[in-house]
């Protein structure tokens, strides 16, 4: 990733102490901070154990894209870990007034992080900081990927909920270490293959693949994130380009043998796959030119 230039607008701070149901005397359950101040407790349990979730939404032209999505699976991923129930109203109001204290730029990376709080307070810490989002651009362009083992099978919602597979928790730190295992092979991403053979997603990011008319990701019950990108793109080709989308289980063969693949995320948006490993795979820039427009609301 390229880094936003040291330049670039300030980036906001929204705190929300109301994250879980605005205040009853009548306030609106968030306000302005100072992003350039220390405002996390050490004995925030994000800080001591990871112990929270998050969820990354993209901003263009100043408009977020499925706001409703992103806090629908904040509130599934928050149901996995015991947390209480986030205030879906508070955090929608949150994130607006973030989006209109920042600068006008053209891309915005709003993140919503929602803690289980300082210990032994039961209280959820919640804040969203928008910042200039990362210069993508080289990977909307094409990137390398590298094929890691996750070491769990795809049964593994069934058999180990616990490891909470498909909540999007603030533990990144392994995602983070594969990304860079990946740049030690001289590739840009990860593609994560489950310990039975299937493939299943990136570090942070889902996979679509294309076969002919078809495009197919991996399916959420076989642990990974449930991506609010692939939903956008499949809702697109379905309805406006009558083509087929839905989920399969796929080999590393079957992404080779593909006519495409992409890592889909919000603010990245649609990254295609130019080797996975040492094998090239076809890369249509139209295609992915045109999935960019649908992600950031353009059609
Ligand atoms: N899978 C993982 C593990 C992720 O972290 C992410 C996003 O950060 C995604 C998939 C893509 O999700 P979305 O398209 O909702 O950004």
């Amino acid at each position: 990733m390229t880094a936003t230039s040291p330049d670039a607008p300030a980036p906001v701070l929204v705190l929300v102490p109301g994250a879980t149901g605005a205040p009853a005397d009548g306030g609106e359950g968030f306000h302005l901070a100072d992003p350039a101040v220390p405002q996390l407790s050490v004995t925030d349990l994000v800080a001591t154990r990871g112990d929270g979730i998050f969820e990354t939404i993209g901003a263009f032209d100043g408009t977020p894209v499925n706001v409703g999505p992103h806090l629908a699976r904040l509130a599934r991923s928050a149901e996995m870990m015991d947390l209480p129930a986030p205030d879906q109203g508070v955090l929608a109001a949150a994130i607006d007034a973030a989006i209109t204290a920042h600068d006008p730029v053209p891309e915005l990376s709003v993140r919503v992080m929602y803690t289980r709080g300082v210990e032994g307070s039961g209280t959820p810490t919640c804040w969203i900081h928008a910042r200039v989002s990362d210069d993508w651009s080289p990977y909307r362009a094409g990137m390398k990927v590298a094929v890691l083992d996750r070491g769990l099978a795809t049964t593994v919602t069934r058999t180990s909920p616990w490891l909470l597979p498909g909540a999007k928790t603030l533990s990144y730190a392994v995602n983070m270490a594969a990304v860079r295992e990946a740049k030690r092979r001289g590739a840009a991403d990860v593609l994560f293959l489950a310990s039975d053979g299937y493939v299943l997603e990136g570090p942070t990011s889902t996979l679509l693949v294309r076969r002919g008319d078809t495009f197919l990701t991996t399916p959420v019950s076989a642990g990974v994130l449930e991506g609010t990108s692939v939903a956008t793109l499949f809702a697109w080709l379905r309805e406006q380009q009558g083509l087929v989308a839905g989920e399969e289980l796929m080999t590393v063969q079957d992404v080779r043998d593909s006519d495409g693949a992409w890592l889909l995320s919000s603010t990245r948006l649609a990254a295609p796959i130019t080797h996975l490993d040492e094998h090239e795979l076809p890369v249509d820039h139209e295609l992915t030119a045109r999935f960019q427009r649908v992600l950031t609301g353009g059609i």
